[in-house]
């Protein structure tokens, strides 16, 4: 049985079902989910990362970890954690060039949120010289400081998406005919959740909720405003999101969200707003909301590419050059991706990065 068999099944028993059910139906399925069974990363796979893209990116990175910690006193122990770590490309740059930063690798509990097996087992081979703890859930985190990044993590959480009708919302919902998948609406109703939106939406405008998101930034910035840290959060999205920005991605082709569920990449804009205001109610300051080019710029991606570029020729000198145009320009990663830090109040916010 497929997961398209499953879900009409699913449908015809119990009705339409949200846009975030569909989507934790398919990127997470015990034995279906898109995440569970593969590894969907890299040129041969469905889309590429930026730590995928380039070492660049995992180092600046690590240096920005570092260099917070080492203005926050260098604390003895600290969890060094990351949301969703792919392959574990970005912890291993992270960690090669922290290696002389003294101390800071013996501080260092490293920790690791990642929901699908498949993936766990190619971490733990990425990062065999080291000794990751995984987590299956956020407030599983030591209580210590926290010096965390998740790099688009958060767009893989599922969202519900609402329909304005005046000032009540009808629910995108996810049905069948008997054969395929179709988009449906569910009845009008009020919803508290989203008042706020009122003010800033019209009649027919779509709206996006992604109810884990508060919750787990409210964990991850109470930690930190406890215990110290910083919270590096890179993804592409905008301040508030507007409109239907669900997404299916399968070999870096769009598709059709609803068309092969579980065989596709399903994401959404990141609403950073949400990040941030929940990060605020837990007592954390939060920085500007960064485009990634700027940050990486700031942290001297074009140095380092550079001196990884002087003995290079040929097509690796082009290779390089594409990364690091990929990464920073605007007409690629470069604006579409943003960069939010989170730090302690009393505390310098994140290298590369402003209040
Ligand atoms: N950060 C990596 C991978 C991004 S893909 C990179 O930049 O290359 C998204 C990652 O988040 C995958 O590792 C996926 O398995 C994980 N993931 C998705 N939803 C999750 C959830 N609800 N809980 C934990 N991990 C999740």
């Amino acid at each position: 049985m497929t997961l398209k068999d499953h879900l009409l099944r699913r449908i015809r028993e119990h009705g339409p079902m949200t846009v975030a059910d569909y989507m934790n139906a398919c990127l997470l399925h015990p034995i279906h989910g898109y995440y569970t069974t593969r590894d969907p990363l890299g040129a041969q796979g469905d889309f590429i990362t930026a730590p995928e893209i380039s070492q660049m990116f995992g180092e600046l990175v690590g240096l920005c970890l570092a260099q917070s910690w080492i203005g926050q006193g260098q604390p003895a122990r600290i969890a060094l954690a990351e949301l969703g770590p792919g392959r574990g490309t970005l912890m291993a740059d992270i960690l090669r060039a922290t290696r002389n930063v003294p101390g800071f690798h013996d501080a260092a509990e490293i920790t690791l949120l990642e929901a699908s097996p498949a993936l766990r087992h190619i971490q733990s081979e990425t990062l065999r010289d080291h000794t990751p703890r995984w987590i299956d859930a956020i407030d599983d985190l030591p209580d210590l400081p926290l010096f965390l990044v998740a790099n688009e993590f958060f767009d893989a959480l599922p969202i519900r998406q609402f329909l304005r009708e005046g000032s009540s919302w009808r629910e995108r919902l996810v049905g069948g005919d008997g054969t395929s998948l179709t988009f449906g609406l569910g009845p009008q109703t009020a919803q508290p959740a989203l008042s706020e939106r009122l003010s800033d939406t019209q009649d027919g405008d779509l709206v996006e909720l992604c109810s884990a998101t508060a919750p787990m930034l409210g964990f991850i910035a109470g930690q930190i405003t406890r215990h110290g840290g910083v919270a590096m959060i890179i993804d592409y999205g905008d301040w508030r999101s507007l409109g239907d920005t669900l997404q299916a991605v399968r070999s870096h082709e769009v598709t059709d969200p609803l068309k092969d569920p579980g065989q596709a990449d399903l994401t959404a804009h990141v609403d950073f707003e949400t990040l941030a205001l929940a990060a605020k109610a837990a007592g954390c300051a939060y920085t500007k909301l960064t485009p990634q080019g700027v940050f990486l710029e700031r942290l001297g991606i074009t140095g380092r590419a550079r001196s990884l570029a002087a003995p290079l020729g040929g097509s690796q000198l082009e290779t390089l050059v594409a990364a690091h145009r990929r990464l920073t320009h605007p007409d690629e990663m470069g604006n579409l991706f943003k960069v939010l830090g989170l730090y302690p109040p009393n505390a310098a916010p994140p290298p590369g990065l402003e209040p």
